[in-house]
Formats: structure tokens, sequence, C-alpha cells
């Protein structure tokens, strides 16, 4: 095939609606309102209907996003917070950053998330929050951390930068968009993330309405009436120019979770014999929106694959190669006796394949094929 083949398509996704996303930018421009404009109050309010959430709380990106929202819950230095080893930095550095702990904690082997076993297991009396991530585009099993939550007292922040669109269905039928369930919801618009921008950008949600009046505000240099200034905030403003483009492409975010969950099941189909890989397991209770198709390799074969795939010219990701327990940064925060099995071995064994929402078949034809090849060259 000659076609070059990418992780994220954002060439021709833009492509394919250049003429609403160029407009979009030239009106911000010539509105000369590039902060806090029109564009900004305007997304914040279709993506508040989009999630069925009170409240939207745009900011800087997705790693302010987690910190504003650990700021808002009034922690002391020392509080402990339950947080996956098995995810992006962003979601434990902000914890430090607040001088707060981190408690690392493994991860379901199926599903690579937070389980409510696991989370109340590593409750102390100092826990104060538990940040379960959504990982590869599949909610944490929410409704049961929600019931372990309240009965410790521990707040909940969703760390959502990876499933923003995800439905969940608790037992009685009732369904949540991902990211709405807990105190607050965090997420991101990096521009390869399923609601992607030209830039940085993320956004807060809850339900509660002191939380967002104190979100909103931590995140305008703690003033609520300009130039008073209530608390120690930052400076985390989502631009106008990437609201704009947010906006236009929050209307096709449900085709883009379909374009992505079709691909999802083509490969689903394609390696249903290929006893040597395990495809991603889907949870009952939760849409996934495949932010990440993520492959466990067996037997140590995953560094084989990643060589075969790269002669072959079909880009991958190892999301996340080491745990966080044996990143420099965070040493200081991991006890002697630690212990993460499910996290060890998939850092050692996981794989995710190219997805996004401009693949078509030729495109998954061809990288299932060289997959599938793996043990078939000379
Ligand atoms: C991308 C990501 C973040 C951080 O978002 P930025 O916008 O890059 O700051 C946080 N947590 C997870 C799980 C992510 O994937």
């Amino acid at each position: 095939m000659n076609r070059q083949i990418h992780m994220v398509d954002v060439g021709t996704q833009y492509r394919n609606m250049k003429s609403e996303i160029d407009q979009a930018i030239i009106d911000v421009v010539e509105s000369g309102q590039f902060i806090n404009g029109p564009k900004v109050k305007e997304f914040q309010v279709d993506l508040e209907k989009f999630l069925d959430v009170k409240h939207v709380i745009p900011c800087a990106n997705g790693t302010d996003a987690l910190q504003i929202a650990l700021m808002a819950l009034g922690l002391k230095p020392g509080d402990e917070v339950i947080v996956p080893a098995f995810t992006y930095v962003a979601t434990a550095e902000v914890i430090a950053l607040l001088q707060l702990t981190p408690v690392m904690v493994d991860v379901d082997p199926n599903t690579f998330n937070l389980t409510a076993e696991i989370f109340e297991k590593a409750i102390t009396p100092k826990t104060k929050a538990v940040v379960p991530v959504h990982l590869f585009g599949q909610c944490s099993d929410m409704e049961p951390i929600m019931d372990v939550a309240k009965k410790h007292n521990v707040y909940v922040v969703e760390d959502n930068a990876q499933a923003i669109g995800a439905d969940y269905t608790f037992a009685d039928g009732r369904t949540q968009k991902s990211g709405t369930i807990g105190d607050i919801g965090t997420t991101s618009f990096y521009p390869s993330k399923n609601l992607g921008a030209y830039g940085d950008a993320g956004a807060i949600f809850t339900n509660n309405d002191e939380l967002a009046a104190k979100l909103r505000m931590i995140a305008n240099h703690g003033q609520g009436q300009r130039y008073h200034h209530e608390m120690i905030g930052c400076n985390s403003r989502l631009d106008s120019i990437q609201a704009a483009i947010l906006g236009v492409k929050l209307k096709y975010l449900k085709n883009y979770s379909a374009a992505r969950q079709a691909a999802a099941a083509f490969y689903d189909q394609a390696f249903a014999e290929e006893e040597w890989m395990q495809t991603p397991t889907r949870q009952h209770n939760s849409t996934h929106v495949f932010h990440q198709y993520t492959l466990i390799i067996k037997d140590g074969h995953r560094d084989a694959l990643k060589a075969h795939l790269s002669a072959a010219g079909i880009p991958f990701g190892v999301f996340y190669p080491l745990p966080l327990y044996d990143q420099e940064a965070f040493k200081h925060f991991v006890p002697d006796d630690l212990d993460l099995p499910v996290t060890e071995m998939l850092c050692k064994s996981v794989i995710s394949l190219p997805i996004h929402t401009e693949m078509d078949e030729e495109i998954l034809n061809h990288i299932s094929g060289v997959v599938k090849g793996m043990f078939k060259t000379a």
C-alpha cells in the first residue's frame, strides 16, 4: 500500500470540514474577541447540553483541568489521593504539584481501569480523593466506585481526557456521560484526543453549583469580581479560536465515536483467531469510544511486533511503557513494598494500533494483514 498511515489523521479530518473550520476561525479574528469571547460561552453551553451536565468550565488544557479540580476540593498538604499507576503522568503530576500524596494502585487486567475493590483496599484515614482514569475510551466502573467513595467520604475526580462521549449505564438502566458522574470530571482537547482542538485546550465538568463557582474562580486568578481575588488561583483560559474550532467539531463527535468503534470492530474480527494477543475487552455497562485500540501481546512478543510494524511502515504507540512508580520524578512517593503486577505486565505487553476518524477498509485491511503476518514471514 503506498498511502501513508497515521496514528491520528487530523489532516484528512480537517479537509473534510475545511470551509466550516476556516469560517469559524475567521469569525473570531474579525470579532477581535480572542479571550473569553462569545465563542467560548457558546462552546461551553453546547458541551453542557451534549454531556447533560450542569456546569462546564473551559480551561487551557487537560493537566490544568485536573489541577484546578483538585485545588477546588480544599485539600491539605499530605492528604492522600488514590491514582492508578497505569496512566499518563499528568494524572499524578498535579497531585504531587499540590503537595498532596499520590497513592498509586493497580488496575483491572482486562479494562485497564481502576476498580472499586482496588480503590477500597487503598483507603486510609488520610485518603481525601480518588482519580479514576477512563483509559483508552472506556469508563471505569463508576457506580461501585461512587458507592465506596460515599461510604468513606472521599471526593471523586474523573480523568476523562480519553473517553469524552462514552456512556455509562447504572444498574437501574439510567445512563450518564463519562466525566459527569464523580464530584468533578476533567478532559483534554489536545489535538489527538477524541475531541481535539488545533492547539491546547481543556475543560472541567460538575453538577455541583458550589464547586462550579470555585472552579471558575480558580481558573481565573481566584477572582469572582474583577480585580477582587478571593483565593489563590491560576490563569487557565480556553482561547476563543480553539473554542470556535471545538464548537464545529463537537457536532461531529457522535460520528467520530462511531467511526472509531467501526474501526475497532474491524480489528476485533480480523484478530479473532490470533491466540497470541488479547483484543480490547468491552465492559457491559460502558460504551467504548476507542481513544486507543490497545492489544495485550502475550509471551513477550510485543517488542517483535514493534519491529515487524516498523519494518512495514505502520505507526503504533506504547501507552504506557513505564509505570508511574518507575518514573524518576515519583520515586519519593513509592513505598518499598509496592507491588502492582497488573501495571507491570501491561507496561511490558500493550501496544496500540492506529485508530482515528478517517480509517477506511483499505487501511484497516493493510494494518491487520501486516499484524497477522507476524509469525508467517520467513
Ligand atoms: C492527555 C491526557 C491528560 C492531559 O491533557 P493535556 O491537555 O495534554 O494537558 C491527562 N490525563 C490523561 C489520561 C490524558 O490522556
